[in-house]
């Protein structure tokens, strides 16, 4: 039977031993050379339920040169044929949709619900990129009646694709489809932490026949398999998604590769300014949504609400009783991603007892989890703004609310922070919301809405949260090389 469908007899049969990943290079399932592997492990019951290959340097090796290989035939492609791939990946990934949408849960710790949500926008991803490619346009410039100019594009090479455990199917794809679409090859390498739905991903480009060599997927972790494959001389590019050291890493590991495109999209500490002219239910389910949806496990996540000084008091009631009412752990609250990721926001929340912040939701959860790393929603205040718990990622159910003054008072706490990805601006007033947002530090600025995403938009960060944009032709910018051809008139 093919990896779908062991994948469904194992959800069916409850297997005790655990399931067993292989790389997937040149249409192939293969095992690693090295006999190692990475435990994964379930967050709802922390028991291990996978494991994840260690590739070494030489697998690593073997899918770049597979996918160097394919790059010849499959930059010649005409971008109807690529957006035909593209199609079927999208149309299987769809027919498999309550597969992979268990799977990721088991494997995140995120609500089925919330896996479905995401595994839906990875159908979008390629369906999406499927179509922008025929509507690709090119400018075309006159100088002074001498010379026609026109850009040329082709695609780079062949790129390194590396995801994070947040959204494990969806990011891989945001990256997958339009690496494809513009004709590179493509080496990926999903979160060690979250294996499981791109090792279901390659059954499906199998079943698509997408030529061989055209994507391959490699496991392991950062230290060996993603480092052989950042520092790999034959790939053209990286486009990583993840945390900021990590994003700094892979740029000193590849200064000297001056050629190589690179494409960062790091962390976040995201700001929610909430002005006193909102419709108080409105902006407390809003800010509730962008603080603790898939468990605050997601980037773009508002972990810092800062609410004018005058509603303040009635803000915080009503928020901490609709979150204590609305995101109910074990209800649309999940497990948080792994034992280290628990520790992490454990570790927080001791310093914010340490430092005498106010629980108004939440207490410290236990040192050693029996069944699954579960965090209660917790709303902090009386952090100070210098506090690390201000200033880090916590990447968890951990929200802090802080009163602001006036209009300057917001912009100066939302833009406090070395982080600058996204933000959400709560209020009626139309021309505030460009006077704010247009000052706000950070890629996107989300007014009275949050998560609402077109794909052709510029999606990326500023300051520390990375570089470069990704989106419609943004991500066209990512993948390809631009010539521009001077003709005489
Ligand atoms: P991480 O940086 O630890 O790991 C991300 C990926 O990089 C993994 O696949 C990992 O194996 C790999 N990696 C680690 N070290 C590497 C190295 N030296 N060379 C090459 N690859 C290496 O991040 P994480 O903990 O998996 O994810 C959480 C982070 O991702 C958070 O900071 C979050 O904000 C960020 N994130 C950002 C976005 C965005 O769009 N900006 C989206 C989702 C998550």
């Amino acid at each position: 039977c093919n990896t779908l469908e062991k994948a469904h007899f194992y959800l069916t049969h409850n297997k005790d031993s655990p399931l067993k990943l292989q790389n997937y290079i040149s249409n192939t399932f293969i095992s690693p050379t090295s006999p190692n592997h990475i435990d994964s492990f379930n967050p709802k019951t922390g028991t291990v339920y996978c494991h994840i290959p260690l590739s070494s340097a030489s697998d690593v090796d073997h899918a770049v040169l597979a996918a160097e290989t394919a790059f010849k035939g499959w930059r010649k492609r005409t971008r109807a044929e690529r957006s035909k791939y593209l199609q079927k990946i999208a149309a299987l990934i769809q027919e498999n949709r309550e597969l992979f949408a268990v799977w990721e849960s088991i494997d995140q710790g995120k609500t089925v619900e919330r896996a479905r949500v995401e595994v839906d926008r990875a159908v979008s991803n390629f369906s999406y990129f499927s179509t922008l490619i025929s509507h690709e346009e090119s400018s075309v410039r006159m100088i002074d009646g001498v010379a026609l100019t026109y850009e040329h594009r082709s695609p780079a090479g062949v790129f390194a694709l590396i995801s994070p455990w947040n959204m494990p199917l969806y990011l891989l794809t945001w990256k997958i489809a339009p690496c494809l679409v513009f004709g590179c090859t493509a080496v990926a390498k999903p979160s060690e932490v979250t294996s499981m739905t791109a090792f279901l991903l390659a059954e499906v480009v199998r079943q698509a026949e997408l030529p061989s060599g055209v994507l391959n997927i490699v496991f392991g972790d950062g230290a060996t398999t993603g480092s052989a494959l950042v520092k790999h001389p034959k790939v053209k590019g990286i486009s990583f998604t993840g945390g900021t050291a990590t994003g700094i890493q892979i740029r000193k590991d590849t200064a000297g590769d001056v050629y190589k495109h690179l494409s960062l999209e790091l962390g976040g500490k995201n700001p929610t300014l909430v002005f006193d002219d909102v419709d108080l239910e409105k902006a407390v389910a809003t800010a509730a949504m962008a603080a603790f949806e898939n468990q605050g496990e997601i980037c773009l996540c508002g972990s810092r609400i800062y609410v004018q000084s005058t509603i303040f008091d009635s803000f915080l009631k009503m928020f901490t009783s609709y979150v204590s009412e609305n995101y109910k752990v074990g209800g649309k609250v999940g497990a948080v991603v792994s034992l280290q990721h628990y520790q992490k926001i454990r570790s927080y929340l001791l310093l914010a007892e340490q430092e005498k912040g106010k629980f108004h939701l939440g207490s410290i959860p236990e040192e050693h989890p029996k069944a699954g790393y579960w965090i209660e929603p917790t709303v902090l205040t009386e952090i100070a703004t210098d506090s690390r718990i201000m200033k880090e990622e916590i990447f968890g159910p951990v929200v802090t609310i802080a009163p602001f003054w006036g209009e300057e008072g917001a912009i100066e706490l939302a833009n406090d922070n070395p982080n600058g990805l996204a933000s959400v601006l709560l209020t009626k007033d139309g021309a505030r919301m460009r006077r704010v947002g247009e000052r706000i530090e950070a890629g996107l600025v989300w007014v009275n809405c949050w998560l609402v995403r077109e794909l052709g938009t510029p999606f990326g960060g500023m300051k520390n949260s990375g570089v470069g944009r990704e989106g419609g032709s943004y991500s066209r910018d990512v993948f390809t090389n631009v010539r521009t051809l001077h003709l005489p008139s």
